[in-house]
């Protein structure tokens, strides 16, 4: 009799063994359907003897009820899932399902059905079909995706297909994807970024794990330089896989990558439909799918052969996940490759301690590009002490500022205004009683929108029309915003000059890659004069005509003693005033901050990174921080707030005694209160030889909560 163990999609399941029926033939790596209890579940199909070994008696085996008809869970994969599972201390179907992206990727059907507007206006509008309409436009999906999109029930949108309205066309999963051509456009490249193509192009022929560093500063062509890997890769008829931090930046990478391959790659990121996510899936699976760019998802897919993996803009916090699977995208990035056997290429003009240090350590080769490319220069960075030249009562432009404005306005030339906060006010509060609008479910005070009137939490997603009475004291008119979002300097700009074209860009404005596109091609065509952003606008982005970059609030993220609040202050900056004088004319960036002597001030007037970087290195080192010591944390959290607080004392009173482990707390976690779940959190420290996640599994693994509570561990954890 032929048995098979699989993991099923069940986090609170481990591997379970089935009979593999007559007429069927699976191997690891399969992914198959089988029963459980009454209901059926996908699972995949592993090495027993990678799983432990429970063994079921024959007589109690039930059958696997059919095997999906895709190609299997490559081996390199499947390694990476044990790995990340075994790190990250998550389930291995937790990590699984991020392999199998959406169930629906294994429907055997090739055609499916979409829908879309005709152009015919139905002879009853009423105005849920009118808003449907106007709201879907030229966009097409399933019924139930066209619903989603209008805000209207399924059965408003196949009342419109009755009428003729909506109309079905047909889909071919299988169709296939446009192929690159490495030798399409090759680019003409300095020698600098030569020498870097060829070494990185080298190592993409060699076929061999190998992680470099692609250390080069703001506008020095790295994304020219890392292509040349990707076609060297499509010259081997191997899969390139390339990571980028945001949904927004697909779109100029998009424009550039056509540009040099003659075709768009296959893109994949939450924003898909569930056809486009089905035909890049089996296309990834097959090999066909030559090259994917995607978001931190993209990492976990079945690619057939993979050549290379760029991971671009490498220092992106983003791409830390914080919740499912706490994993990091850089780091899993660089494991895919060794099991792969393939080269991975962190791009990145300000790479993360982390990574710096791996170079130090010769175990990531560096490959630099010093300069920009062509004529440009790197802009000039001077401090403005707010203390010394503040700004005009109730402005936050300091006069300097607005001077320089002045000027770069006066030449024809674009400015942009960076502030890394979303809305108008941080804070609204009441001026007579006092009170604070909090957001009910989370320790997080109600941002105000007033471009859209909503007071709403950016936390949880709670939202409601700004009051105009206190709720408290009934006052009217007495409400106050304090502090400023973008939205406020944008009404400060609109105020000084009422002639300049504004534009807004942050995750409330540019929420897909065609708005994206949107505002690339009005800043290209002279119609903005102005941006005021936040860090959505400070990397990727190439407008030659913008030379004055404004930093309205630098020491915003040096708030809190985070151990990287310093280095990500640098990066954030750095890669802000990278946007200035990305062309022929020279790029100026001022920042405002209270502190102008802080030492990463210093650093980016100065431009003297390394010893910037030295400096914060030696501190890490100095307190064992990573990437000396390692850190996980582990956050308690309940809706019930006395359970999780005793549950978090529970588990910090069995902490295991072991040599070069210390663990802080129970303490209320940063955010004490998140989406209406109390948080308590310790603290584990750890020598970097210690196994710390065999001591963190054996510990809480010997511990038991109600379904009340939930444990969750985050190693390497990035917002503390
Ligand atoms: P980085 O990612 O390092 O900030 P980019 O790759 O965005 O830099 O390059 C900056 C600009 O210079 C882009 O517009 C890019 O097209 C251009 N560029 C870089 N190298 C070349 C080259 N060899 N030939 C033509 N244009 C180049
Ligand atoms: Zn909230």
């Amino acid at each position: 009799m032929s048995r098979t163990r699989v993991i099923v999609m069940n986090a609170a399941l481990g591997p379970l063994d089935y009979r593999v029926p007559h007429g069927m033939t699976v191997e690891p790596g399969s992914i198959v359907v089988v029963p459980l209890g009454p209901r059926q579940l996908l699972g995949v199909v592993w090495e027993p003897e990678r799983l432990g070994t429970e063994e079921v008696g024959d007589n109690r085996l039930r059958n696997l009820l059919a095997v999906a008809d895709v190609p299997p869970i490559p081996a390199p994969l499947r390694r990476l899932v044990e790995w990340t599972a075994d790190y990250y201390l998550a389930p291995l179907s937790a990590v699984l399902r991020m392999a199998l992206a959406s169930t629906s990727a294994l429907e055997g059907q090739k055609l499916i059905v979409e829908y879309r507007a005709t152009g015919t206006v139905p002879p009853r509008l009423t105005p849920q079909r009118e808003q449907a309409l106007v709201r879907i436009g030229d966009r097409q999906g399933l019924i139930r995706e066209l619903a989603t999109i209008a805000d209207v029930s399924d059965a408003v949108i196949r009342g419109l297909v009755k009428a003729g309205a909506i109309e079905g066309v047909e889909v071919d999963l299988d169709s296939p994807f446009p192929l690159p051509d490495p030798d399409h456009a090759p680019p003409l490249l300095s020698p600098e970024q030569r020498a870097a193509a060829d070494t990185l192009a080298a190592a993409t022929t060699a076929a061999a794990f190998e992680p470099f560093l692609l250390d080069g500063v703001t506008g020095s062509g790295k994304t020219e330089v890392y292509l040349e890997a990707v076609a060297a890769a499509l010259r081997a008829d191997r899969q390139s896989l390339i990571l980028l931090p945001e949904i927004a930046l697909t779109e100029p990478f998009l424009k550039r990558f056509t540009g040099r391959f003659g075709v768009e790659p296959v893109a994949w990121h939450s924003g898909l439909r569930s056809s486009q996510r089905r035909r890049a899936w089996r296309a990834i699976a097959t090999g066909e799918a030559k090259v994917v760019v995607g978001a931190r998802s993209a990492l976990f897919l079945p690619y057939a052969r993979l050549g290379v993996i760029v991971v671009d803009e490498a220092h992106e916090t983003s791409f830390k996940q914080e919740d499912g699977v706490h994993y990091h995208a850089r780091d899993v990035a660089v494991m895919r490759g060794r099991f792969e056997g393939c080269p991975v290429i962190l791009a990145s003009a300000t790479p993360a301690i982390e990574t710096r240090h791996q170079v130090e350590l010769g175990r990531y080769r560096e490959v630099k590009l010093p300069d920009r490319y062509g004529a440009a220069q790197l802009p000039r960075i001077e401090a403005i002490d707010l203390l010394a030249e503040p700004p005009v009562r109730g402005r936050w432009l300091a006069p300097r500022l607005v001077t320089a404005i002045d000027a770069t306005l006066a030449r024809g030339e674009q400015v942009l205004l960076f502030l890394n906060r979303r809305g108008y006010a941080p804070l609204t509060l009441c001026r007579t009683c006092g009170h604070r609008f909090q957001c009910p479910n989370c320790t997080a005070w109600m941002v105000e929108h007033r471009l859209i009137n909503r007071l709403s939490c950016h936390h949880c997603g709670h939202a409601y029309p700004t009051p105009r009475a206190c709720p408290e004291c009934s006052d009217e008119d007495s409400l106050v915003a304090c502090g400023p979002g973008v939205e406020r300097i944008a009404d400060e700009v609109a105020a000084l000059y009422p002639d300049a074209k504004t534009a807004i860009v942050t995750s409330d404005t540019i929420w897909s890659p065609a708005k994206a596109a949107e505002f690339v091609g009005r800043m290209e065509a002279g119609d903005i004069d102005i941006v005021v952003g936040t860090q959505l606008v400070t990397k990727g982005y190439h407008f030659p005509n913008l030379t004055l970059v404004g930093v309205i609030d630098a020491d915003l993220g040096l708030e809190g003693g985070d151990l990287r609040a310093a280095e990500r202050t640098f990066q954030q900056i750095s890669q802000v005033a990278g946007r200035a004088g990305r062309g022929t004319k020279p790029g100026t960036v001022l920042v405002q901050t209270h502190a102008p002597g802080a030492r990463v001030i210093e650093a980016l007037v100065s431009g003297d990174a390394e010893s910037f970087y030295a400096a914060e290195t030696d501190a890490r080192r100095e307190a064992d921080a990573p990437p000396f010591g390692r850190f996980a944390a582990i956050v308690v959290s309940s809706e019930d707030k006395a359970l999780a607080d005793q549950t978090a004392r529970t588990v910090a009173r069995s902490v295991p005694q072991v040599d070069g482990m210390h663990v802080f707390g129970p303490a209320p976690a940063p955010l004490a209160m998140l989406r209406g779940r109390h948080r308590f959190r310790l603290l584990v420290h750890a020598t970097r030889s210690l196994d710390v996640q065999d001591v963190i599994r054996d510990w809480l693994g010997a511990l038991d909560w109600g379904p009340k509570v939930r444990v969750a561990v985050d190693v390497d954890p990035y917002n503390f």
